[in-house]
């Protein structure tokens, strides 16, 4: 998830990550210009705003120092490489997903490729499917994991038990798969 917060007319964008096991707030800035915020799974976003608001001078003194045009240079690198991959990245991600689709009878509107920087997969209430391109470059079981994972979400668009015994009727290695895809970073 992300987020924004504007300081002395400036706007930054941050990664909002939420965590069961955190009890308070926690934040890091990081020279390449990674700006993370941690945060308690319930709390809601106008406490994490407040939180920002009162840390915002020492926010603003740490991005002052971040090399931006570095950061820059590596958002256009990584453009680039998804406007050269995207379109192999479709022909290999289709052909799994109809591979899936037909074989468990799963009905999807279309498929889309995209460049995120925080989901592997996402499946909209219109039955659409979004991939990321980098999907492409994984091992073919964790590719799977991520289509079936997303094709489930067609028959149950949430995370309930439900959801989950559907993943594993077809997948029943998910959770061993979800660790393994863990350690991919999307970031990189
Ligand atoms: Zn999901």
């Amino acid at each position: 998830m992300y987020g924004k917060i504007k300081i002395n007319g400036k706007e930054f964008e941050y990664t909002l990550r939420k965590r069961k096991g955190t009890r308070r707030m926690r934040l890091a800035i990081y020279a390449d210009g990674a700006f993370i915020v941690s945060a308690p799974k319930w709390y809601p976003v106008y406490a994490i705003n407040k939180f920002l608001e009162d840390k915002a001078e020492w926010i603003f003194e740490k991005l002052k120092h971040v090399d931006f045009s570095e950061l820059k240079k590596k958002m256009e690198a990584d453009s680039a490489r998804y406007e050269s991959s995207k379109k192999n990245a479709k022909e290999i991600i289709s052909q799994r997903v109809e591979f899936w689709a037909e074989r468990y009878g799963f009905a999807y509107n279309r498929i889309a490729i995209r460049n995120q920087r925080t989901c592997w997969g996402s499946c909209s209430r219109r039955g659409n499917l979004n991939f990321n391109y980098k999907l492409a470059d994984l091992p073919q079981e964790l590719q799977d994991y991520v289509i079936i994972h997303e094709l489930c979400h067609l028959k149950e668009l949430n995370h309930s038990p439900r959801f989950w015994n559907l993943v594993e009727k077809i997948m029943p290695d998910h959770k061993n798969l979800r660790k393994k895809l863990k350690r991919h970073n999307l970031r990189s």
